[in-house]
Formats: C-alpha cells, structure tokens, sequence
C-alpha cells in the first residue's frame, strides 16, 4: 500500500511513500503522519491518496511513513478536495495551500520549536512516559521536533508532542506577540457513547471496585447534574464540568482518579475557553427581533432564489439591515441542523460585530481570526472535527479551510471587499470565489452581501447565474445621507483652505460637534505626509531596498517604507546638496490627526489606521472610545469604512478623494465608488439624516455624481462598456506572472525568454514584459505579464502552457534562481 502525501514545500505535486504494515488500515485519506525527507528531515503531511500503484523509484529511494500523529483523520475528504481545487484553479503547489490552510500548531515542521507552556497546570500521573521525557526536554529550552526526537530517542515523540500541545502542556513558540492569548480551563466532559442510561450504569458498576474513580464520576455526575438538571432522560444536558471545581471537592489527591476515568474513555478532558471567546451569551428575545417589512421581503426572495440559484447577491442599501436578515437566514439553516460560514473581511471582524452575532446565538458561535493565537486556532480546529462542532464560525477568509461536516450556507459579507484576496503568499486566492467554489461541492447555498457589489458577482446576477435581491430603504426609513461635493481647486485658487479641511467641513464639524453627534475624516493614506523633499535641490529620502519614497511618521520620528517597512532616521540635512531644509509634502492620517487637534480643540480624537491597530485590543479600544462617545471625531484610512455601525455618527468628510479617482488600475472607478459609497453609509445610520462633505478637485467627473446620486446602475455601466471595449474583467479573466530576481539584468532576460515561450499560443493577449510601477521591492527586481483569457481559450491548456513554460525556464540554468508565481485573478 502506498500514500501520497502533501508536505508544507513549495513542490510540486505530492510525494509518494510505503504505507508500513503496522500502519495499515489506520492511515487513511486526510490522516497527518510524519515521513523522512532527504536526508535528516522530518515533516508532517497530509495523506490525500492511498493507492496500490508502486512509484517509479528504486527499493531504496522508497520510503515508509514513519508516523501517525492523530487516530482520526486531521482532514475530511472534502477538505482535500478544496486543496486540490486550490492548486489547481490558483496555479500554485499543494504544499503551499496546506501552509496557508493549516495553523502552525498542526504542521509541526521540524523547523518549529516548541516550549513548556509558562505557568501550566498538570498532573505529571496524566501523562505518558514519552510525554514526561518531552517535557523534560522542552524544560531545558525551547526546541525542534527533531531535536526532542533526538533527545528523548524512542517512538512516539510526535503523537506525545501534539497530545502535550493539545493539553497546553507545551506550545508552539510563535514569534508574533502573545498579549492577547485568552485564558483557558481544563473541563471534563461525558461523551456522547456514556450518555445513556445503561452505559453510564455499567461505567459505575465497572468501578465497583475502584472507589476513587467511583467517587470522582459521581461527583461530576452532581456537579454536571446542578449545572445543567441532569437527568439520564436528557443526556444532551449533561454539562461539561471544571477541573478546578472537580478538585475542589475531591480534594487534590483526585487527580489519578481522573486521570485513570480519562484513560478508561468515560470522561474526556477538554480544555474551554474563559478568555473573550467564551463569553458569548445570547440574550433572550434577540432571536425573536423581528424583521421589518422591507426586510422581510428581502428574506423571503433570497430563500426564494435559493431554489434556483445556488447562490444569491443581496444588494441592500448601507444600514439596511443586511446583518439582522443574516440572523434570520442563519437560523433557518440550524434549524435544518447544517453549519453555517459567515466571512468577514480581515479588518472588519470586529468586536461590533462578533457581539452582535453573540446576542444572538450565544455558545453556537465559533470565532476564528487570524489575530487569534495559534493554539486557539488549533483547538477551534480539531473541536470542529467533533460532534461538539461550532453550527456557526464566524470568521476570516482563512476559516474556509476548517472542516466542515455538514455546511448548509455560506455568508459573505461586504462580498465587494478586496481584502477577500490573498495577496501574499501563495495560495492568492479569492475568499469569495472559493466560497461559491466550495458551497457548489458540498451542497450549500451561498448569500453575497453588500451595499455596493463587485462587477463582477453584479455581472454575475445580472447574467441569471447567481439570483439577485435588492433592498433599497435604511431601516426605520432613515434618508441616506445626503453628500455634498466641495470643489479643491477652486478653494484653494481663492485660498480659503488654510487647513485640510473646506470652510463647509468645519463649519458642519462644528455644528455637529456642539449638538453631541460624531465625525469621521476619511483619507486612504497612513502616516504623516508621504513624501520628505529637499527644498533646495528636490531630493527626497527612497528605500534602499525598494524604490519607494519614504513615508514621514512624525509621532516615532522615522521615515518608514511602506512596501517593506523598512525605518529609518530623518535626515537633519539633504544628503545632496547639504542644505538643512527639508519639507514635508501632501497628508497622511497623521498629519490630519494633528490638523483636527488644532482646529478644533474642543474635539477628542481617534485616529485607526495600520499603524494605531497593530494589535487587536488596540483596535478594539478605537472602537469602543469613539462607540461610547469617549472620542468625538475619529480619523481614519479604508478601516474606518468597513461595516463599522456608529449611532452618533452625523457627518463624514472624505478629505481627498483624487487620491482614489487617479489611481492607474482598472478598477480605480469601482473601488472609489465602493469606498466613498461605504464610507458615507456610516453618517445618519439612527434617526436623523447624515451628511457627507466630499473634498475633490474634480468635481465634475461622472463617477462623483453617480456617487452622490447613489447611482450603482451607472457606474456599472460605464464601467462594463469599458472593460468589454479594453478587455478587463468581467470581459475577460487575468493571470499576472510575476517574475523576481536579485540581478535587474537576470529577471528581465527570464521575463523574455518567457513572453518568447508564451507569445506563439497567446499573441496579443499576453501583455509584457514590464516593469511594474514599483519595479524593486526587498531587494528584488520584478518584472510582470499580464494574460488575457477568454472563452476562445480551454482553462486546461492555459494551465498546461502555463506550467510548462515556467518548468522550461527554471531549467535554464541562468534563470535558476528567479522566483516566478502567477496571480489568477489579480485586483
Ligand atoms: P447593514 O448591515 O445593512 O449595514 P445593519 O444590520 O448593521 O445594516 O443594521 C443597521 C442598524 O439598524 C443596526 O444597528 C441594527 O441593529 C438596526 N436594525 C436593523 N434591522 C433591525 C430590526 N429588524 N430590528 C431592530 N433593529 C434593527
Ligand atoms: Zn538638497
Ligand atoms: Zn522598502
């Protein structure tokens, strides 16, 4: 018997490996299992085949699984399904889908350290020999797999390593910072085989005569019983007990007792969350809320659709009541007994949000965030494998790799957002689209959210492939918010923008600021001023790694690189030509942070940005101040305009939105409708009317009315009319190869060798080589290609010509070294 096994490796294809006889029958597809590489690596892979057919290679290349590390599968069928769908669609290395999909706790790779967890509490009687031996190891230091596998030098070691990271004991050393690592409590918990009245009594006469067990399980029967009115009629209502109260009624000599249940498999040891994520109450009569009219209405056409689409695009106004038709839906499929995924995109999963979902649906919510420590991810994880599965996650794009047993619907909200996208590192896949992907092979239904869709799932709609169902009135009837467009250019020729913000802005800032609303500035550009220059000669400070100007941030006094964030000093004197008079030009968030204190210092400011939410309770406090009126006025880039739902909010200011319209890409027109039309959906969301001051110097370009009209329909058009007539998608799909090198010379001749590959199938369809505006990033020179495809190309022989050119020229020896991915799909 043989096995093909995914490593964590950028290869491609899988690896092929003898399955030992004593493993037989017990690995089976999706099962985790450790195997030798080259010559003194180990690796953890996933199994993704079983198969009798011996590879090509001699009795010696061929090697034996050495271990399983779990007794159940660590992936389900469909799971392996997706990754390879992944791959495939995305033009990338399955290794690479299984880093992104699994979270480091569950790879194990030999390059990852573990240490004994700081303050843990366990019985050294629970554990194992090989376990004592690794913690004894790991007591010393931190250190690798193989290391411990070296140092302890029995079989076992791995199963031990993941059971002690499992229970805490030990840890997978994450270099990201640990401050907001929820605490957790050890539980002992039924399963579901005793949950019946003749099991659970044959368990008590089977201790008969082992007095401490016997006493140590009725007395969980009790304490359970007083949990959760325990009777053997309603087994679900068994509740799960805590160590802690355990021990303090049995003394602490009970812990063998314990142990030796846990061993017997009457009682499992669970370890529960008390941190933020247990504390998920639902509340009563939340469930209950009841829709309004014109939510109703939406409901009933989405469950309608449903039953000829398989996925449906709600497109309703901001502050419609997207979130409470969601709650509905969601219901609905529980009451079917299917799970449900709700996506977020990265910065709007908030704790808005997730206390929203939590009045609702209270210990039925899973969260699972990439902000999350890793072993809450494990444990989220292997729970979601059990039958104490989360019906609902809540999560990031990630979560679509969780397992999933029985997936009845799939929620995406704000389906517009490109952070849906994985940019960095491969797979660069689009959440959204491998939702709809996923939701089509496991039979769920999809439901795309947003005020203002993408053009693509709006085409999609349009064309009858997904339903489409539209609600155009705010709930309690609250009017949008009226925008109003101040003229730049025109204020400045007559110099009345003494600050970055209109005469009108601050006379509205002011009035709003008196009567007890809030504001929001909105600029999409984070630091102090983005560019430092000489006054004298013109020279401004670039990275040395990259060639980018340097960003001023005056609040750490650095200049920094925003494509590598690389920091450095501000120069007291230009390098050039010595003069000691540097200026700074244009605003970041910073700079208006510091406008807003000065001009109007009445205000309490809130300023989000990348560089004020590099932790999540940073974030979450932003949040809160400006949610309990504690800041008025809250400065910020795209994040403030993500779904945030503020009741004191009146007015917004956009303060440059050229910035958005000039950008040269394609989608510059849609993303700025999508951005200024959601920024503008936070003013006016309770009672009164909001208003929005949008500062522009081209206020008659089309896009500004159709934005202050609110008129989607138009800009769609527009919008089509030009992508059909430069063929962008919609019209046609994109797949940007990038190419990357140390040597400039090197990249440029492997892009030309390559376009030289590529050009007889695809002639003009393939745009390139060029270099990419921001030519050097991190030392490295890149050079792009840009393919069209459309239906007159069969997606497998664009793959095939694809991978096959790229095989070719990484086997010229010159270009060896040039780092080459595609983008399927690029934003
Ligand atoms: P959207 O997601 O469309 O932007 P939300 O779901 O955030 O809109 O709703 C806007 C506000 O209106 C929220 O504060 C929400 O609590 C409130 N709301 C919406 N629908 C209802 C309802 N049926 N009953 C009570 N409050 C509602
Ligand atoms: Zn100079
Ligand atoms: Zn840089």
């Amino acid at each position: 018997m043989f096995a093909d096994i995914v490593l964590p490796l950028a290869v491609p294809g899988a690896y092929t490996y003898r399955v030992p006889p004593l493993l037989e029958g017990r690995v089976e597809m999706g099962s985790r299992v450790v195997v030798p590489l080259g010559k003194a690596k180990r690796y953890t892979g996933i199994v993704l085949r079983l198969h009798q057919d011996a590879p090509p290679l001699a009795a010696d290349q061929l090697k034996d699984i050495e271990e399983l590390v779990d007794a159940e599968p660590l992936l389900l069928e469909n799971q392996i399904d997706l990754w390879r769908w992944m791959a495939h669609y995305y033009l990338c290395h399955p290794g690479e889908v299984m880093k992104a999909a699994l979270p480091s706790g569950l790879k194990l790779e030999s390059e990852t350290l573990f240490a004994v967890t700081e303050g843990t509490d366990f019985d050294d009687d629970d554990l194992g020999e090989v376990e004592r031996a690794v913690v004894r190891t790991l007591a010393a230091r931190p250190q690798s797999l193989a290391d411990v596998r070296k140092a302890v030098g029995r079989p076992g070691v791995v199963s031990a390593v993941k059971r002690l990271v499992e229970s805490r004991v030990i840890e997978v050393e994450e270099r990201v910072s640990q401050a907001f690592k929820t605490k957790t409590e050890l539980q002992y918990h039924l399963p579901t085989a005793y949950r019946d009245e003749t099991r659970l009594n044959a368990a008590f006469q089977a201790l008969s005569r082992s007095p401490r067990q016997h006493e140590a399980l009725i007395t969980f029967a009790e304490l359970a019983g007083a949990a959760a009115a325990f009777t053997l009629d309603n087994p679900h209502l068994i509740a799960d007990v805590r160590r802690n109260d355990l021990i303090r009624r049995l003394g602490d000599n009970a812990a063998p007792a314990l142990a030796a249940l846990v061993k017997r498999g009457i009682l499992e040891r669970i370890n529960i969350e008390v941190g933020r994520l247990k504390t998920h109450k639902a509340l009563p009569g939340w469930l209950d809320r009841p829709l309004s009219e014109a939510q109703q209405a939406a409901h009933d056409a989405i469950v309608r659709s449903w039953d000829d689409h398989e996925v449906v695009l709600l497109k309703g106004v901001t502050s419609s009541g997207k979130t409470e038709i969601y709650t509905k839906l969601i219901q609905r499929t529980l009451a079917e007994g299917r799970q449900v995924l709700y996506l977020l995109p990265e910065i709007a999963l908030t704790t808005q949000i997730t206390d929203r979902l939590g009045r609702y649906f209270g210990e039925q919510l899973g969260i699972y965030h990439s902000k999350f420590p890793d072993n809450e991810r494990v444990e989220l994880w292997q729970r979601q494998l059990t039958d104490r599965a989360f019906p609902i996650i809540l999560g990031v794009r990630s979560a679509l790799f969780l397992p999933y047993r029985n997936l009845g619907l799939i929620i995406v909200d704000e389906e517009h957002e490109t952070s849906y996208k994985q940019q960095d590192p491969a797979p660069r896949y689009h959440a959204r689209d491998v939702a709809v992907l996923m939701a089509h092979r496991q039979g769920a239904k999809v439901l795309l959210g947003t005020a203002t869709p993408s053009v693509e799932s709006y085409t999609n709609a349009q064309k009858g492939k997904y339903g489409l169902v539209e609600l155009n009135t705010r709930f309690g009837d609250v009017r949008l918010p009226q925008i109003l467009v101040e003229n730049l250019a025109e204020l400045r020729r007559k110099k009345q923008m003494t600050t970055p913000f209109s005469p009108r802005l601050i006379e509205e800032t002011e009035a709003a600021l008196k009567a007890g609303r809030q504001a929001i500035f909105f600029l999409n550009r984070r630091g102090y001023s983005p560019v430092v220059q000489c006054r004298s000669c013109g020279w401004s400070p670039s990275c040395n790694r990259c060639d980018v100007s340097l960003t001023l941030h005056q609040k750490i006094h650095k200049l920094v690189c925003h494509y590598c964030g690389a920091v450095y000093d501000i120069p007291t004197h230009c390098p050039q030509c010595e003069q000691a008079d540097l200026r700074d030009i244009g605003a970041g968030t910073e700079k208006i942070e510091t406008a807003v204190e000065k001009t109007f210092p009445q205000a309490r400011v809130g300023r989000m940005d990348l560089d004020t939410t590099r932790s999540r309770s940073a974030y979450e406090r932003i949040i809160r101040d400006f949610q309990s009126g504690h800041t008025h006025l809250l400065v910020g880039t795209q994040m403030v305009t993500k779904g945030l739902d503020f009741e004191g909010v009146t007015l917004v200011g956009i303060l440059n939105a050229d910035q958005l319209f000039n950008q040269c890409d394609f989608r510059a027109h849609e993303r700025s409708f999508q951005m200024l039309t959601q920024v503008a959906g936070r003013a006016g969301r309770r009672g009164t009317q909001g208003t929005v001051i949008l500062q522009t110097r081209q206020p008659d370009l089309p896009i500004v009315r159709w934005i202050v009209e609110g008129d989607y329909e138009a800009m769609y058009q527009s919008e089509m009319a030009d992508r059909r007539i430069f063929r962008f998608p919609p019209a046609v799909r994109l797949i940007a190869i990038f190419l990357k090198h140390r040597e400039e010379r090197t990249v440029a001749a492997a892009a030309r060798s390559l376009a030289g590959m590529l050009r007889p199938y695809f002639g003009d369809d393939l745009l390139g080589p060029d270099r990419p505006a921001v030519g050097f990033v991190q030392m490295l020179h890149i050079r792009k290609l840009l393919l069209k495809v459309d239906t007159r190309y069969s997606a497998a022989d664009v793959r095939n010509i694809l991978l096959s050119a790229r095989q070719g020229l990484l086997n010229v020896d010159a270009f060896k070294r040039v780092s080459l991915y595609f983008d399927v799909d690029p934003l």
